[in-house]
């Protein structure tokens, strides 16, 4: 076996006994908050009660003999950090069992997830039909740079399950979306999405940075690999980069080999942070979601506000497949768009719009200007002139991003202090 065979074989869920004393046995019937807390700790004889982080960027053999087996293939055992490390392998495995998926991969980032996914499942010649509201950079990224590898990129409206049919095309080998969407909180159906992939032979890609496991599960919808930016809501408190792939050991495999090999590799300390993350996800998302569905109602209510983009509210059009999608009653996540007008125009697109959005925006007092999202603070953003500046108009026209628009990320502040910010600026205009 060559060397490049044996590290593609080294697959550490199988790792025992290096792996010997996992705090839980996933195989268990376990409830979710179980697994969130305990799920793939590594207890080290030292008998620490709380994850350890290694921090190193290789590991010792016993002898050159000892070496040379974890290398020609006969042992599987940690050898670099960039292939495995047990703070990152403690971070997948309990990802792995939030979602459901046999195995997670981490990543550097949410990008580098995504980029994983691209080297991973296209080549030159392939097409990816993708839904036309993506994360900024994920568009940038298939544009810019899978379409100069010849990758052949297109794009659709989420919600229309007819026009996603109609796109797919003889060489298509992805289909991917967010569910909820970035940053209209639009809704995919993954269901629906995940027969049109199966009668095709596609793979079904479904980025669940918004609404994480807590809220929604893609592989037991039908999606075929899981996308985070643990970034996001996984930390919650803005502190870290990282992202995950989760899905089949197969799939899995090759995601792993493109980590390894491209140096995508999650640093030990973010594992920690995000495995800490995990812990108290389902609660955060809780108090997010139930501060979102207040903020939503107060927006849809004010009359300096044109439109509200969240699921949550009963009257938006994919409102019961949200309902139906989303395990958590009541969850529908934290982000929405919001147009505001301007007072001198019904347009939401026009310079006078992006005036008064600016003019919310800096009428806040507590609520953070920043582009992040998902984090315990509240954050607001510009779209048109931040997160998708870089899009061309028609691009950001497709996405949605009207000039008037607001992305808020609604935080674990008191409810009425976030109602009170907004309205500074909104009851001013
Ligand atoms: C932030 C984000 C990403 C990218 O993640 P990074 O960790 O910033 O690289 C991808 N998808 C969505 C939906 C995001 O919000």
């Amino acid at each position: 076996m060559s060397q490049s065979q044996a590290h593609d074989d080294n697959n550490v869920d199988k790792l025992d006994p290096n792996w010997r004393s996992d705090a839980l046995n996933l195989n268990l019937d376990y409830g979710m908050q179980t697994i969130a807390v305990r799920a793939g700790q590594h207890r080290t004889d030292e008998g620490e009660h709380s994850e350890a982080i290694f921090t190193t960027s290789s590991y010792v053999y016993t002898s050159a003999a000892d070496a040379a087996a974890h290398f020609n293939g006969e042992k599987t055992g940690n050898v670099y950090s960039r292939h495995t490390n047990p703070s990152v392998r403690t971070f997948e495995r309990r990802l792995a069992a939030l979602e459901n998926g046999e195995r997670a991969v981490a990543t550097a980032s949410g990008m580098g997830a995504i980029l994983t996914m691209c080297l991973a499942y296209l080549k030159a010649g392939d097409h990816l039909l993708a839904a036309n509201q993506l994360f900024g950079s994920s568009i940038g990224l298939f544009n810019n740079y899978m379409a100069k590898f010849g990758v052949e990129v297109s794009y659709v409206d989420c919600f229309d399950n007819e026009a996603w049919a109609k796109a797919v095309q003889p060489n298509t080998k992805v289909i991917y979306c967010e569910s909820p969407s970035n940053p209209l909180a639009q809704i995919c159906d993954i269901g629906y999405l995940s027969q049109l992939c199966k009668a095709n032979d596609i793979l079904l890609v479904v980025d669940n940075c918004f609404a994480t496991p807590a809220l929604q599960r893609p592989l037991d919808l039908g999606a075929d690999v899981v996308i985070h930016s643990a970034t996001k809501y996984l930390d919650g408190q803005g502190r870290v980069l990282g992202g995950a792939l989760v899905g089949s050991d197969k799939l899995m495999q090759e995601a792993f080999t493109v980590v390894r090999s491209g140096g995508i590799s999650m640093s030990p300390f973010n594992a920690w942070v995000f495995t800490k993350g995990l812990e108290t996800l389902k609660l955060r998302m809780q108090a997010h979601c139930q501060n979102a569905n207040q903020v939503a109602e107060f927006l849809v209510n004010h009359p300096n506000v044109s439109t509200v983009h969240f699921s949550g509210l009963s009257d938006h059009p994919a409102h019961e497949l949200a309902t139906r999608q989303h395990h958590m009653k009541g969850g529908y996540g934290a982000i929405m768009g919001f147009e505001v007008k301007a007072s001198d125009s019904t347009d939401s697109n026009s310079r006078d719009s992006k005036a008064a959005a600016w003019h919310v925006i800096d009428s806040t007092q507590m609520v953070s200007i920043t582009n992040n999202l998902g984090d315990a603070k509240t954050t607001i953003t510009h779209p048109a002139t931040t997160t998708h500046f870089r899009l061309t108009a028609e691009a950001r026209a497709e996405a949605g991003v009207k000039d008037g628009l607001i992305r808020l990320s609604v935080g674990l502040e008191d409810v009425e202090d976030i109602i009170k910010d907004l309205a500074r600026g909104l009851d001013s205009l």
